[in-house]
C-alpha cells in the first residue's frame, strides 16, 4: 500500500482529532445513521428528508444535479443536530455527461494513460455537479461474455485489468482528497462477481481461493494501491458465503493482508439479500452478519437503520465495530473537505460538462478502442474509387444505443450516429444512401428487400448491427450471443448481392458471429462507443483514423465454448497436443463438434498497415528473485501508412508446485509507428511479478524454467526462454 491517499501520517493528524471529537458527541443512533445510505426514491422524499434531518443518513445515492444535491446537503448540515454533511454517491461508469465508450471498449485501447484521462474528465463533470463518491471503477475480471456486466470491466485478464483499475482509480480520485477535485473512487464488486455460474447475473460463484487470489483480486489491489478510498462488496456468494458477510474477503484479505483503510459499502440491498442466500433468518441477523464481517455502510437495505442499534444494545454487535466504521466514514468526509464546503457552485456546474476538449477525448478513445477484426483484400479504408455508399442496419442512425449500458445522465442529443459521422466525413460527391433494413429485434420482409435493392447499386455496403444498450449491463445476461432478431438475415441478404460488404458491430460484449467471420470481408468491432462513436467509426472506415483497438476478451465461436480464455491450464491431455508427454492422440481436451480455439484471441486486432516482429532478445536469461526480466524486440511497420501496435509479452512457468496457465500476460506497450519506421521496444517485468499462490496459498515465485512470447496477441509471437534461479 505505497501510494495510498488515505494516509494517517502527520499532516492528517487534525483529521483524527476531529473524528474523535465528533464520535464523542454522537448517540448510538447517530453513529448508525452514518452507516446508512439511502436513495431518495426508497423511503420517498418526505421520509427521506426527515431522516436526513434526524441524522439517520450518512450518504445518498442516485441523486443527480447540483441544485438537488445542495438542497439535501443543507438539510444535513443546517438542520441535523451535528451537521455532518452527506456523502453523495453515484455510478459514473464511463463518463458522467460526456459519455465515453463502455469500459470494455476503453480497455481495448490498451492505453492506461488515455483511460485515466477519460476517468478524470468523468470525475471533473460529476464533482462539479455535486457527486463526491463514484461507484467505479468496475474491476471484475470476466471470462464469460454471456454476463451482461462484461461491458463494465476490462475483460478477461488480471494484468491488463490491474493496469486499467489503477488508471481509472487515479483518474476518478484526485491524489489528495482534500484538494482540487473532491471525489473518492469505489472499485467494485468485491469480489469475483464476474465468475457467476453460467454467466447469469448474481449467480453463485464457487472458485478456489487460489483463483480468487491469482485472478480476481489483482485489479482490486491495484486500485487500492492507487489510492481508492472505498470498495463495494458484491452480491455473489463465494464458495458458500455471500461477499457482504464474508470475513475471509472483508476482514482477513482486505483489512489484515492488504491493510485497506477505506470504506466498505455493500452493493444495493445486498445485506437484506443475505436472507435470500439462506444465510440469515431475518433482517436483524443479516445486519449482524454484515457488520461483524466488516461492511461499513448499508446501501439501501435499511437493515442497519432498523436493527444495528438494537444489536449493539443487546450485546451481539460490539459498539467498537460500529465506532470503527463510523470513524472511517467521518474520516473520509473530513478528508474530502465536506465540512468546510458542503455544497457546490450551481452556476459553475453547467459550464463543467461537455466541454469541447472532453468531446475530443471521447472521439480519440472511440477511435482507439474500435477493433478491426477482419479486412480481406484491404477493403478498408474505403478508397477514392468508392463513389456510392449504402448504409444499413438498425444501429446505422442510432445516437442512443451507442451510449451503452450505465450511461445514466448521458443523452442521445449529445451523440452522433454513424450516419451523422459519414455525412460529416464523406466528400460531397460521394452518394450516401441509408436504409435501416430491419429493427434491432424485429423487422419486415419489405424493408429488407428495400435494403437489398439499395445494396445492389452501391460500390460498398456498410451494415451497422449488434445490440441495444439494454442488452448488456446489470441483469442483462444473454444465453444466445448471435445478432438479435433479423440482423443476421439482413447481413446475409446484403452480402448476397455481391456488393463488397463491411459489417460494423456495436455491442456491449463479444458476440458469437462465426458466419460473419467466414463470409463478410471486413468487420469492425465498434462496441457501444459513446457520444462520438458515429464520427469515430466514420473516420476509421474512410481512413482518416486508424483502427487501433485490441481485444481484451477472447471471442468464442460458439456459446458452448464459454468460458474461453487464453490463460487456461494445459491439462494432462492438451487439445493442441503440446506437452512433454503425448499419452493419446485422440482422447484430448477438445469438442467433437467445434474447435477448441477462439474465433479471435485475446489481444487480437488488425490495423491498416502491416507490422513485423524480429530479433527478440532476452537481456536477462538468468534472473534472481529480486531481478527484473528485460526483453527487447524490433517492430517494423512494413506498410505504407502510419499505424499503432500493442506489443504484448506473455510468459509460461513450465513447472510449478501447482499447475500454471499456458500463457500469462505480464507486460504490454502501445506504440505508434510511421510508415516504414522500425523501433526497438523494451519491456520489463520484475521477477516478483512472475509468481502465484502456491500449495499453502502464500504468494511465491518459484525458481525454474520459463518460456516467453512477444507478439501482437495471445496466439502469436516470437518465442524465447529464461530461467529464474534461487
Ligand atoms: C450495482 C452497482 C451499483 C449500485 C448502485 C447495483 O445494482 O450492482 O454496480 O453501483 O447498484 O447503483
Amino acid at each position: 500500500m505505497t501510494d495510498t491517499v488515505i494516509d494517517y501520517g502527520a499532516e492528517q493528524a487534525g483529521v483524527e482529532e476531529k473524528v474523535e471529537a465528533l464520535l464523542g458527541q454522537m448517540t448510538l443512533e447517530e453513529k448508525v445513521g452514518q452507516m446508512v445510505q439511502i436513495s431518495i426514491d426508497g423511503p420517498g422524499r418526505e421520509k427521506a428528508e426527515a431522516r436526513i434531518r434526524a441524522g439517520q443518513v450518512g450518504s445518498v445515492l442516485n441523486t443527480y444535479g447540483a441544485a438537488e444535491i445542495n438542497h439535501l446537503q443543507r438539510l444535513a448540515v443546517e438542520e441535523s443536530r451535528l451537521g455532518i454533511p452527506l456523502l453523495i454517491g453515484n455510478d459514473v461508469i464511463h463518463g458522467y455527461r460526456t459519455i465515453f465508450p463502455i469500459p470494455l471498449a476503453e480497455s481495448c485501447t490498451w492505453d492506461p494513460d488515455l483511460v485515466e484521462e477519460a476517468a478524470r474528465i468523468a470525475a471533473e463533470e460529476a464533482t462539479a455537479d455535486g457527486t463526491h463518491w463514484i461507484f467505479a471503477p468496475m474491476v471484475d475480471v470476466c471470462r464469460d461474455p454471456r454476463w451482461g456486466r462484461i461491458a463494465e470491466g476490462a475483460g478477461e485478464d488480471p494484468t491488463l485489468g490491474a493496469a486499467m483499475a489503477r488508471a481509472r482509480a487515479r483518474g476518478l480520485q484526485a491524489g489528495d482528497l482534500a484538494s482540487g477535485r473532491r471525489a473518492v473512487a469505489c472499485p467494485k464488486h468485491y469480489v469475483a462477481y464476474g465468475a457467476a455460474e453460467g454467466g447469469r447475473d448474481y449467480n453463485t460463484v464457487d472458485i478456489s481461493e487460489r483463483t480468487l487470489r491469482d485472478v480476481y483480486l489483482p485489479p482490486f489491489q491495484s486500485a487500492f494501491r492507487a489510492g481508492a478510498g472505498s470498495v463495494m462488496s458484491s452480491f455473489n456468494e463465494i464458495a458458500g458465503v455471500p461477499a457482504s458477510a464474508n470475513a475471509l474477503i472483508l476482514d482477513q484479505i482486505l483489512r489484515r493482508e492488504l491493510g485497506f483503510p477505506g470504506i466498505v459499502v455493500s452493493d444495493w440491498n445486498a445485506i437484506a439479500e443475505l436472507l435470500n442466500h439462506g444465510l440469515a433468518a431475518d433482517r436483524a441477523e443479516a445486519a449482524r452478519l454484515a457488520a461483524l464481517a466488516g461492511v461499513d455502510m448499508d446501501m439501501v437495505s435499511d437493515c442497519y437503520h432498523c436493527h444495528l442499534a438494537d444489536l449493539v444494545r443487546q450485546g451481539t454487535v460490539p459498539e467498537e465495530v460500529v465506532d470503527r466504521s463510523v470513524r472511517r466514514i467521518l474520516r473520509l468526509k473530513l478528508m474530502l473537505g465536506l465540512f468546510e464546503q458542503p455544497d457546490v457552485d450551481e452556476a459553475a456546474a453547467a459550464a463543467a460538462i461537455l466541454r469541447p476538449e472532453y468531446r475530443d477525448k471521447a472521439l480519440e478513445i472511440a477511435q482507439k478502442s474500435a477493433v478491426l477484426l477482419k479486412n480481406e483484400g484491404d477493403l478498408l479504408p474505403l478508397g477514392p474509387e468508392v463513389r456510392h455508399v449504402a448504409l444499413f442496419g438498425p444501429l446505422a442512425d442510432d445516437a442512443y444505443n451507442v451510449l451503452g449500458c450505465w450511461h445514466r445522465i448521458g443523452r442521445a442529443e449529445d451523440a452522433e450516429s454513424l450516419l451523422d459521422g459519414l455525412r460529416a466525413v464523406l466528400p460531397p460527391e460521394v452518394r450516401l444512401v441509408h436504409v435501416p433494413g430491419c429493427d434491432l429485434e424485429g423487422g419486415e420482409a419489405a424493408e429488407m428487400e428495400r435494403a437489398v435493392l439499395a445494396a445492389r447499386d452501391a460500390d460498398v455496403a456498410i451494415v451497422a448491427v449488434g445490440e441495444a444498450e439494454s442488452m448488456s449491463g446489470e441483469a442483462h445476461s444473454r444465453a444466445h450471443l448471435g445478432l438479435p432478431g433479423m440482423q443476421q438475415a439482413l447481413v446475409e441478404a446484403v452480402q448476397a448481392t455481391g456488393t463488397p460488404t463491411v459489417v460494423v458491430l456495436m455491442s456491449g460484449r463479444p458476440l458469437v458471429v462465426p458466419w460473419l467471420a467466414e463470409h463478410v470481408p471486413a468487420i469492425l468491432q465498434a462496441w457501444h462507443g459513446g457520444i462520438r462513436a458515429g464520427r469515430a467509426v466514420a473516420e476509421i472506415l474512410t481512413g482518416a483514423a486508424e483502427p487501433g483497438g485490441r481485444l481484451t476478451a477472447g471471442w468464442p465461436r460458439a456459446e458452448g465454448q464459454i468460458p474461453i480464455h487464453y490463460a487456461h491450464k494445459n491439462t494432462g491431455r492438451p487439445a493442441d497436443l503440446l506437452g512433454p508427454v503425448v499419452t493419446d492422440t485422440v482422447n484430448t481436451s477438445t469438442y467433437i463438434d467445434e474447435s477448441y480455439e477462439p474465433l479471435w484471441p485475446f489481444g487480437y486486432g488488425l490495423g491498416y498497415t502491416r507490422l513485423e516482429y524480429s530479433d527478440l532478445a532476452v537481456e536477462t536469461p538468468r534472473l534472481g528473485l529480486g531481478d527484473t526480466l528485460a526483453v527487447s524486440v524490433t517492430v517494423r511497420n512494413v506498410g505504407h501508412r502510419a499505424g499503432d501496435e500493442v506489443v504484448q509479452l506473455y510468459v509460461r512457468d513450465l513447472v510449478g508446485s501447482v499447475s500454471r496457465p499456458v500463457k500469462e500476460l505480464k507486460a504490454f506497450r502501445r506504440i505508434s509507428l510511421a510508415a516504414d519506421e522500425s523501433r526497438r521496444v523494451r519491456l520489463e517485468v520484475p521477477v516478483q511479478q512472475l509468481g502465484f499462490h502456491g500449495p499453502d496459498l502464500a504468494y511465491v515465485v518459484e525458481p525454474g524454467a520459463f518460456r516467453l512470447w512477444v507478439g501482437p496477441n495471445a496466439a502469436e509471437g516470437l518465442e524465447e526462454t529464461f530461467e529464474v534461479v534461487a
